[in-house]
């Protein structure tokens, strides 16, 4: 843990979606600094998991600037579809970070394991990997989920990426139906940010 209270942060997000919900959920006393006053593109996301590929991030955006920085990695992952997207979701929207053609691709391949699943109930989650680093030293890391499954057609224009076909535990509505503030308390992000909060 750090031994001072730390009052300047970069967020390592080139996503504005992430970097508004991220911002939403940190201490008002901590400067955030973002990613697009620096111009820097994202590093090269190899690792195997969720964790690796946070870390990778937060470890690359701070030796880039020297501020102390916080990432994320996240992605949804459907039982059915053997935890596809999970570290891919980002990828399978394609170059031009396309949600609609990564929507697609999930009832796609939905369907061509079963014609018949729009009967079951497919299960998901989100998952968000949060890590703090300071240049090279891994200060926290720690992981958020929220249980759900997937709608049977995409529903609802707020949010972003997968957004509207996923439908939290004992809710009816997708994320993409939900008023941001009613998503935000409780997803996978919101859960990771309760873990990593000792630390800030
Ligand atoms: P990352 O930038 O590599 O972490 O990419 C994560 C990807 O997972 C995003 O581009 C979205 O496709 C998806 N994702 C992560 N969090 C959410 C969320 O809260 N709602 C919808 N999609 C999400």
């Amino acid at each position: 843990m750090p031994k001072q209270k730390i009052n300047k942060l970069l967020i390592g997000t080139n996503n504005s979606g992430k970097l508004r919900e991220i911002k939403n959920l940190l201490p008002k006393s901590i400067k955030i600094y973002s990613t697009s006053a620096f111009n820097l593109r994202s590093p090269v996301e190899n690792g195997k998991t969720f964790r690796d590929n946070s870390l990778i991030k937060s470890k690359y955006f701070s030796k880039k600037t020297g501020l102390m920085c916080l990432a994320d990695d996240s992605g949804l992952e459907i039982d059915f579809l053997d935890k596809n997207p999970g570290i891919y979701s980002a990828r399978w929207g394609g170059r031009h970070g396309d949600f609609n053609k990564a929507i697609r691709r999930v009832y796609r391949d939905l369907n061509k394991k079963d014609k018949n699943w729009k009967n079951k109930k497919i299960k998901a989650r989100f998952i968000c990997a949060l890590s703090i680093s300071y240049l090279n030293k891994k200060i926290a890391c720690v992981l958020g989920k929220v249980e759900g499954y997937i709608s049977d057609k995409p529903k609802g224009r707020n949010g972003f990426g997968y957004d509207p076909i996923f439908i939290p535990l004992k809710k009816r509505k997708t994320f993409g139906e939900m008023k941001p503030s009613q998503k935000y308390k409780m997803d996978h992000r919101y859960q990771a940010f309760r873990k990593i909060k000792k630390f800030l």
